[in-house]
């Protein structure tokens, strides 16, 4: 029913406030209510209590660098919100992304906005929104600046060399050393201010060393502005840190590493401040997805080439499995499963019902809802026999899932169940609690009461935060 959107009885029969980002409009307007109890939609379990963790280890683990949330990888409400609270910046992709973090009383000086190819109608929206840390990694953009946004203060993006990352971003994105003299020079000329420099080492490296060469890379800029006058004063060393536990270098090596190329090349003191620009790393473990089974199919294991269902059978076994059971899930690759393709991940389902004790294992692919061949979600696994309704779930589902997600065939996002686990600081999950929307844990006993809107609590600094 109308207004009821945003309270939906869960099938235990519990209440729970939702986010749908872009679900709640049905043809003409008329907002579509769904009943947990009859539809059994995908929904996610987005534990905030795990967000605030990853920031208190961020700045014990990195504490010469703020950390600037990549709202590009979830910019869903309770995450931006919590970090918000938290004292964190923001790293904007976008004129929407700008919009989503002030609309809940971010200020504009905790906002970089790090597309270094921006449309000009943007770069003024950023002008007249007074958002003025911007990066640039080229002359066109320089130009559009210059005439776009007097005041913005420039950051030069760097490409660095990271073979050794899952999403390399200096294919496309960072001046060369070569050409940033020449940018630097430019910039002079059209009277566009340089404040820092930039890189990203490429989403999920593990490489370590790629962020020693860019750091050194970047004192090597930092000295030929000086050269050229410029006094810069900021590095930001961008994102690419891990999100999960099951990563092959953990986060403290990395941060160590920064550490000591930190202390080598931009020691304390020398007058220049270290940000970075985590995504991943913030969201990936918060977020827990739970499809449902909707729909179930036997491939029969005729001799190939009889009919059209055994080649199905052959292309599905593609990677050397052979699925004689096919699950269809309310959650695919053109939603939260997104991620197999942008992110080039293999999420493993766990099952929510725990079979009997050595149930026979069934050859078994699980695909997406879409009509179409290549929803895929995984195959070659190995599962007890499953019905319709079965849930299954999937671990760290947080980072670049939602948000590269689409409503091909017509089907929404999920809706994120905002929770806060225990054991996180007790203050934080206090002040998180009061300032977020309303929280249910899923497992837990209390309900959280829905109470002050973001905007009427200060945002703290990062000194009064325990490390
Ligand atoms: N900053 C920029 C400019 C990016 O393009 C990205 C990701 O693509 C990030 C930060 C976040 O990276 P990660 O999620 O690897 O930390």
């Amino acid at each position: 029913e109308p207004g009821v959107l945003r309270h939906i009885e869960h099938s235990a029969g519990v209440l729970i406030q939702m986010e749908r980002p872009s679900a709640g409009r049905g043809v003409g307007g008329v907002p579509l209510a769904i009943s947990c109890k009859t539809e059994k939609g995908a929904f996610f379990v987005a534990d905030l209590g795990d967000v605030v963790k990853k920031h208190l280890r961020f700045l014990k683990a990195l504490p010469r660098v703020r950390p600037f949330y990549a709202v590009k990888c979830n910019g869903s409400k309770g995450v931006v919100r919590t970090l918000a609270e938290l004292g964190a910046g923001f790293d904007c992709a976008s004129k929407t992304e700008i919009a989503l973090v002030q609309s809940i009383g971010v200020p504009s000086d905790k906002i970089i906005y790090t597309n270094p190819c921006k449309q000009i109608s943007q770069i003024k929206y950023a002008a007249s929104h007074g958002v003025q840390l911007m990066a640039f990694d080229n002359e066109v953009e320089l130009g559009k600046v210059a005439r776009s946004h007097p005041h913005a203060r420039m950051v030069l993006c760097i490409a660095t060399d990271n073979p050794r990352s899952s999403a390399r971003l200096s294919v496309k994105f960072g001046a060369t050393l070569k050409s940033c003299r020449r940018l630097l020079e430019t910039a002079k000329e059209m009277n566009v201010e340089i404040v820092g420099i930039s890189f990203h080492v490429g989403s999920g490296c593990i490489d370590l060393q790629a962020f020693t060469r860019s750091i050194a890379d970047a004192r090597l800029v930092f000295e030929m502005g000086a050269e050229l006058g410029y006094k810069m004063h900021l590095l930001d060393i961008g994102g690419g840190f891990p999100g999960t536990e099951n990563s092959k270098v953990r986060f403290e090596e990395i941060a160590a590493t920064i550490n000591s190329a930190l202390d080598l090349y931009f020691p304390e003191g020398c007058g220049v401040e270290i940000l970075a620009k985590p995504g991943r790393y913030y969201v990936a473990s918060a977020f827990t997805l739970a499809v449902n089974v909707i729909d179930k199919q036997e491939v029969p294991l005729d001799p190939p080439g009889s009919d059209g269902r055994l080649s199905r059978w052959n292309d599905a076994s593609s990677c050397g499995a052979e699925p004689p059971i096919l699950y269809y899930v309310n959650d695919g690759i053109y939603g939260s499963f997104s991620c197999i393709f942008f992110d080039h991940t293999c999420p493993s389902p766990i099952l929510h019902k725990k079979p009997g004790p050595e149930p026979p294992l069934f050859s078994s692919s699980l695909w997406g809802p879409s009509c179409d061949g290549q929803d895929r979600i995984a195959d070659g696994l190995q599962l007890p026999d499953l019905q319709v309704g079965d849930w299954l779930t999937f671990e760290n589902m947080g980072a670049y899932t939602i948000a590269a997600s689409s409503s091909f065939n017509g089907y929404q996002q999920p809706q994120i169940n905002y929770a806060m686990s225990r054991g996180s600081c007790h203050n934080q999950k206090k002040r998180i609690e009061r300032a977020c929307v309303l929280l249910s844990p899923v497992a837990g006993k209390s309900q959280i009461p829905c109470a002050l809107p973001l905007s009427s609590l200060p945002l703290e600094s990062r000194e009064q935060h325990p490390s």
